[in-house]
């Protein structure tokens, strides 16, 4: 579903990521750990092409990002994303902002795109705020709408940056709920997080990041219990 072939990026003089090779599987969930700084949110964004990179072969669902040539409309409407700050809209009601993007970028009808987001808000369990605005919801309800919304577009993949960083502890469980049930429906996801436990439970894999290096890539239980490199030994042992 997606793949990294001896990617590199470049902020201008600054060398980000450096020759990053990862292969993710169709319905795996991956978990993207390091320190602040480490590349991680720069990996997501070159997935959906938020972020260009400087060299190497990136191909997401069958899409060759390093083409130029290439059209990446439909790779945009084929991955969701999640943000730590959620990004709704605030002028929009709930049922407008997860309406949005299928009726403009989709082209599904109103009617049709309500059915649609109410069948989401249903699934991450707040469909009672369909009319409510974002500044009437919790940050916890927010980051699910803002789930509901990704979903909405009926996307193959699934990013995920550090989407529960924002919330209150009280809200956490509630958004990792609703992003468990989504794994277990076999949605790919790629999930950039500090809730280790979430990614003992949930993640078929732990890839650790450091320095704009994959440095460790393992099994949940491999990676937490007997990690290999220094660098990863030194992070896991900063967050106990
Ligand atoms: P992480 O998500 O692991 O904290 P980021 O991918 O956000 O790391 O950032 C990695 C490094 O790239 C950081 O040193 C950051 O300051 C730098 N960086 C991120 N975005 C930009 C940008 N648009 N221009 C220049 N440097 C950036
Ligand atoms: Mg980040």
């Amino acid at each position: 579903m997606i793949e990294f072939r001896n990617v590199n990026k470049h902020y201008g003089q600054f060398h980000v990521l450096k020759q990053i090779n990862l292969t993710i599987r169709q319905g795996e969930v991956v978990v993207v750990v390091g320190p602040s700084g480490s590349g991680k949110s720069t990996l997501l964004r070159c997935i959906n092409r938020l972020e260009t990179i400087t060299d190497g072969e990136l191909t997401v669902h069958g899409v060759e990002l390093h083409n130029k040539k290439t059209n990446f409309n439909e790779l945009r409407r084929n991955i969701g994303m999640v943000f730590q700050h959620f990004n709704l809209y605030p002028h929009m009601s709930v049922l407008d902002n997860i309406t949005l993007a299928p009726i403009k970028v989709g082209g599904v009808q109103k009617q049709e795109a309500v059915q649609i987001a109410m069948y989401y808000l249903e699934k991450v369990g707040i469909p009672e705020k369909a009319g409510a605005y974002p500044s009437e919801l919790s940050g916890g309800q927010q980051q699910r709408v803002a789930i509901a919304r990704g979903l909405a577009m009926k996307p193959k993949i699934m990013l995920f940056d550090e989407p529960t960083s924002a919330l209150d502890p009280e809200m956490i469980g509630e958004v990792l709920e609703v992003m468990k049930a989504l794994a277990h429906e076999g949605m790919t996801m790629v999930v950039v997080t500090h809730e280790m436990g979430f990614a003992r439970e949930v993640a078929d894999r732990v890839v650790f990041m450091d320095q704009g290096q994959i440095v460790e890539e393992a099994a949940p239980v491999e990676f937490f219990n007997n990690p290999q490199e220094e660098r990863a030994k030194l992070f896991l042992s900063r967050l106990l």
